[in-house]
């Protein structure tokens, strides 16, 4: 599709909001992707990234992602992300956080944000004393809301289930061997469901100890981060950063499925006709980890309680399923199956 703009991602997004507050050094990106289905909602990503372009890249391919979520997920939002980007010590302040709250809020409502890698509920709770365009905050008595990270791992491991059950013909991952790639907020909790449900868990992280950590608790392994997607494994399930799937890494996959929790794993288009071609079943990221997304969207648009949102995300191995039957019947990728599905729901 031609596009007025010459970045390589831009995909018709609606509005690219730059953030600048010289006070507290925030420089921020706010990428709204898409408003057809609802507010922009996608969450913040606190990254130190190597130059602009890097956090402009990952702003627009977040956002279109978080579009295609949102709509897969049946949820009334649109699709934006924001990225903010950290100085090299990753430091943060209230203050820093306070500005970027008020400049959420200046949009009126276009962008609804929440947490995503580095960011946590207690930030969520300082940019809420600036914006009411905010979720993924502390809520008691088993009301809906908190870090989304819990309902995105549940999601994961449902749909790691489905798509062994799919490959494989099993009805549980007892015995089978998942390589983790990350030991984070998503990893870990897949691990501690993939763990009780009797599975080995290899785990990579590039936060050696993290990994250690993860791999104590759930009596796992650790390898190195460069060796985990070429780990021979049952599943492979990415949960830690994007742009993973890629020519060489595909190449190496020892692995019937490829299903995590990681948004945008395929570096380019290309790569999701490479890995259906090596006749590895791939879970579309952005359907198998909406769990976090549809607890912030129960949390902030407040259309149910905890037991709809269970059964929200109980709905992701049922919509993998759809995307691999129309996959095998048309002969056609999973990933550019969900794609034209997504792209259907937003009007694209
Ligand atoms: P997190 O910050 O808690 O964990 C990410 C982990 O990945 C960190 O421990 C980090 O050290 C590790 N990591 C980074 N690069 C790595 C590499 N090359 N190899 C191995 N490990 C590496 O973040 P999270 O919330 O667990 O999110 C993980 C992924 O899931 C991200 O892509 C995020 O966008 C996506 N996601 C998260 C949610 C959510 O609810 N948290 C929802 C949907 C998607």
């Amino acid at each position: 599709m031609q596009t007025p703009w010459g970045f390589p991602d831009f995909d018709a997004h609606e509005a690219l909001h730059f953030v600048h507050d010289a006070a507290t050094g925030l420089r921020a990106i706010i990428a709204v992707h898409s408003t057809h289905l609802g507010p922009a909602a996608g969450g913040t990503r606190f990254w130190h990234y190597a130059d602009d372009a890097d956090a402009l890249t990952d702003a627009l391919r977040l956002s279109r992602g978080m579009s295609f979520k949102n709509a897969m997920a049946g949820l009334p939002l649109g699709g934006g992300k924001a990225v903010i980007l950290a100085p090299a010590d990753r430091s943060k302040t209230p203050a820093l956080l306070a500005a970027f709250g008020l400049a959420i809020d200046q949009l009126g409502g276009q962008y609804v944000t929440a947490e995503d890698v580095g960011m946590s509920v207690s930030d969520m709770i300082e940019i809420a004393r600036k914006t009411r365009f905010v979720a993924g905050l502390p809520v008691a008595g088993g009301a809906v809301g908190g870090d989304p990270g819990p309902h995105t791992s549940l999601g994961v491991f449902l749909g790691i289930k489905a798509a062994v059950k799919h490959a494989l013909g099993k009805d549980s991952v007892a015995g089978l061997r998942i390589a983790l790639q990350g030991a984070g907020s998503v990893a870990s909790g897949v691990a501690m469901h993939a763990a009780a449900e009797g599975a080995t868990l290899i785990i990579a992280d590039v936060d050696g100890p993290r990994a250690q950590a993860l791999a104590t608790q759930v009596s796992g392994s650790v390898v190195d981060p460069a060796a985990i997607l070429s780990t021979p494994a049952d599943v492979v399930s990415p949960c830690a950063l994007g742009a993973i799937l890629t020519e060489q890494s595909i190449a190496a996959l020892k692995t019937p499925i490829v299903a995590g929790g990681a948004n945008n794993q395929l570096a380019t288009h290309a790569d999701g006709e490479r890995i259906h071609a090596r006749g590895i079943l791939y879970a579309p990221d952005y359907v198998i980890n909406a769990g976090g997304i549809i607890n912030v969207s129960t949390e902030y648009v407040r259309d149910g309680d905890a037991s709809l949102v269970r059964q929200r995300i109980e709905a992701i191995p049922a919509r993998l399923e759809q995307i691999w039957a129309d996959s095998a019947s048309s002969n056609r990728n999973p990933a550019e199956v969900a794609d034209a599905m997504a792209m259907a729901l937003i009007g694209r």
